[in-house]
This record gives C-alpha cells, sequence and structure tokens, in this order.
C-alpha cells in the first residue's frame, strides 16, 4: 500500500494542508507569467473577442486534443446548453435526468420546453434508457442526457430509442471533458454534446463552454446563434444570443491545456488513493465510475450505505468539524427544486433510484494539488466517524 511508483502522490506536487480548509475542489491555474505574453498580444492586436486568433487557436487545439470534428466556444456552459437546443429547434417535452446540476433543466424552462424526468441507473447514475423509452409521449422532441461525474451514458441504447421515436439527442457533458471509450470521444455521440469550462470543472478557462457537433452547416448554425444571429455584416437570420468567448478566455484555455496532463495525473493519484483505502471503511460504497481506467475523475462520490455509524448528513457534517467540505452532489434532486417540483414526472415514485442514490451520496474532495496528505486528511475523518 506503500509502495514508491514514482507517479504516487507523494512525488508529486504536495500542498501544504495539514490544518487548512479542505474544499471540494479546487480551480487549477497554470504559471501567472506564462499569461503574460498572451496579454501582450492581446494589447497589441486590440481584437478582444469575435472569434479572435486565440479563440480559433483555441477551437482547433481542443479539436485535436478532444477528437472531435467541430467545436463552438462559449461564454459558460449554460449558455452553450441553451443555444444547443435552440439549433435543433426542439420543444415540447424533452426527457432528462433529475440527477444533475440545474442547469441542465434551467436550460429546457429557459427555451420554454418541459423538462420529463426520468430515472437513473443506481450504477452509473445516468439515466435509465427504460425509462427514456417509458416516458416517450407525442410531445417529445429530445433527449437530454448528462455523463454524470464522466460517467458515459449508455450511448447505444439512447441512440437506439432515438432511432426509433425520431428524437434529437443532446448530451450535457459539462463533466465529461477527455473521456474516451473504445471508438474515441464520447462527445461524437448525439446530435451535439454540451462541455462546460467553469472554474470548477476539470478544463477551465474560468468561465466557458462548448457544443461539440458534427457538420460543418451545425457548427455555422451554432456560431451564427451565439453571435446574435449575424450570417454577414447586414443580414441577421435567428434570434441569437451573446454566447462569445473572450480572447482573454481563449489565451487562458491554451495555458490550460499545455499544462492539463500533469493535473489529470493528480486527479487520477488522488482517486487510486481513494480506491484503496474507503472500502476499506464498512458501510462506505466507492461507485463503479471512480475505479474505470475511462474516468477523468472530475469527481469523486461515495455512498453512505445504511450500516455506516452515522448517516450520510451527520457524516458531512462530521468532515466540516475536521475541516473537510464535502458536497452532496447531486441532492437535492432537480426534481425537488421549487420549480420543478409540480412537474408531473416529478414525484419520488417515479423516480426511485434517483432518491436512493441523492440520500446516500457525497462526493469528497478531489483535484491537483489535494496531494497525498490531503487525501489521507479525507480517509482519516472518514475512518475515525466510522469508530466513534
Ligand atoms: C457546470 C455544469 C453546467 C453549467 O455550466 P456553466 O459553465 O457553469 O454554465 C451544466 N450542467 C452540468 C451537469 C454542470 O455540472
Amino acid at each position: 500500500m506503500n509502495s514508491r511508483d514514482p507517479t504516487r502522490l507523494s512525488q508529486l506536487r504536495a500542498e501544504p494542508v495539514a490544518d487548512q480548509n479542505i474544499y471540494v475542489t479546487r480551480p487549477h491555474l497554470p504559471p501567472l507569467e506564462e499569461l503574460l505574453p498572451y496579454l501582450q498580444s492581446i494589447w497589441e492586436r486590440r481584437i478582444l473577442t469575435n472569434a479572435g486568433p486565440f479563440h480559433q487557436e483555441l477551437e482547433q487545439r481542443l479539436c485535436e486534443y478532444l477528437g472531435v470534428e467541430h467545436i463552438s466556444l462559449f461564454n459558460n456552459g449554460t449558455i452553450a446548453l441553451i443555444t444547443a437546443l435552440q439549433a435543433l429547434h426542439i420543444e415540447g417535452e424533452v426527457i432528462t435526468t433529475p440527477y444533475s446540476f440545474v442547469a441542465t433543466s434551467n436550460a429546457l424552462l429557459w427555451n420554454g420546453m418541459t423538462p420529463v424526468f426520468a430515472d437513473i441507473d443506481p450504477v452509473t447514475m445516468n439515466i435509465d434508457p427504460a425509462a427514456i423509452e417509458a416516458a416517450i409521449t407525442e410531445r417529445t422532441s429530445a433527449i437530454m442526457p448528462v455523463h454524470c461525474y464522466g460517467n458515459v451514458c449508455d450511448v447505444d441504447a439512447i441512440e437506439a430509442i432515438a432511432q426509433k421515436h425520431k428524437l434529437k439527442v443532446i448530451y450535457d457533458a459539462a463533466h465529461a471533458f477527455g473521456v474516451r471509450d473504445e471508438r474515441g470521444s464520447i462527445l461524437n455521440y448525439g446530435d451535439v454534446s454540451v462541455l462546460s469550462f467553469h472554474a470548477t470543472k476539470v478544463f477551465n478557462t474560468f468561465e466557458g463552454g462548448a457544443i461539440v457537433s458534427h457538420t460543418p452547416e451545425m457548427k455555422l448554425l451554432i456560431d451564427n446563434l451565439k453571435n446574435f444571429g449575424f450570417l454577414s455584416e447586414t443580414s441577421v437570420v435567428e434570434a441569437g444570443i451573446n454566447g462569445k468567448m473572450s480572447e482573454i478566455n481563449a489565451a487562458i484555455g491554451l495555458l490550460q491545456l499545455k499544462h492539463l496532463a500533469p493535473a489529470l495525473e493528480e486527479r487520477r493519484a488522488v482517486a487510486r488513493y481513494y480506491n484503496e483505502r474507503l472500502p476499506q471503511i464498512g458501510g462506505i460504497s466507492v461507485t463503479a465510475g471512480n475505479l474505470s481506467p475511462a474516468a477523468n475523475h472530475s469527481y469523486y462520490p461515495i455512498l453512505v450505505e445504511d450500516d455506516f455509524k452515522l448517516s450520510r448528513d451527520a457524516l458531512y457534517e462530521h468532515l466540516k468539524t475536521c475541516k473537510i467540505f464535502s458536497r452532496r452532489y447531486f441532492y437535492p434532486l432537480i426534481s425537488d427544486l421549487k420549480k420543478f417540483v409540480d412537474i408531473p414526472s416529478s414525484t419520488p415514485e417515479n423516480l426511485p433510484q434517483a432518491h436512493e442514490i441523492a440520500r446516500k451520496v457525497l462526493c469528497l474532495p478531489i483535484y491537483p494539488g489535494l496531494g497525498e496528505q490531503g487525501a489521507q486528511r479525507v480517509v482519516e475523518a472518514i475512518a475515525s466517524a466510522s469508530s466513534t
């Protein structure tokens, strides 16, 4: 257990976390001095936004890095979700998961669409294809699944349902940066996939997001929609929005990409540390996604089972007394929030698995720089709760 593998945490950049607060995440930043030449270029060119040179370069670099054909950068993931739904002319009912960040369903309400919640698979914590099929009505126009925590959805089953019922598929891939399966990037599934580059995500541009699309025509439509609907200087063809990413955010993205590999390795090392130790604590279940070789380790969810000494919420509070700030992602479910609770599909009877997981889940701190000391403090705090 204390093997001296050179990629282990103790050999990586460790942080002095002995008695400091440990949060669920901490944004990754490139070295500040490396940003200065980028700022200099921006000042010299005076191109601040509107698909400038850094914006174009980041789109190209991300296509190469992710293994996708077309990407459109956005100012954030939520505007990208809203624009994706507009680009595909979705209306009526959209089948989605209640087990996600609220932005997934907010994007539907904002567009005047009705979210229809379908239950999740308790292992992947992603929308259950059987529940999707059961939720289809004549008003259904699309499915909006989430690759929750970066776990790949049942993409083949979802594709089959979409083809059979002529539905569009918009993947909320906000957690899934860089995730691949045996066929390549998982961002290539569905009609479009939406990424978030928010500060808390695996790859951040402070604020930012993107839509991955699969044809030049769709990329052009999305690029027009995020730029007020302008087709040319004098022609506006869509009721567009301003979803553009600025040159500063794009420059930060280019820099982040350069330094991403070691940051991902540090996440992986934290996950490995947890994966080895947490299963030895009775009543704590490590979820399957954490053990997957394909994981991007964007989150580290555990389940606090009924035979653990403390309830999930009591453990969450206990960790706070140890200055460890875990998060109950995703509790409460979106279907239990004020704007959604009266939707017919929001009843607990319709969503038993999602309720069960939301009751037990706890996301533990994971980020580059947490270090072995930090991960050890988290494990020891959970172990001490189980033995008091
Ligand atoms: C972060 C997140 C979003 C929203 O992205 P922003 O860039 O913060 O607007 C949407 N969906 C999910 C699942 C997220 O985690």
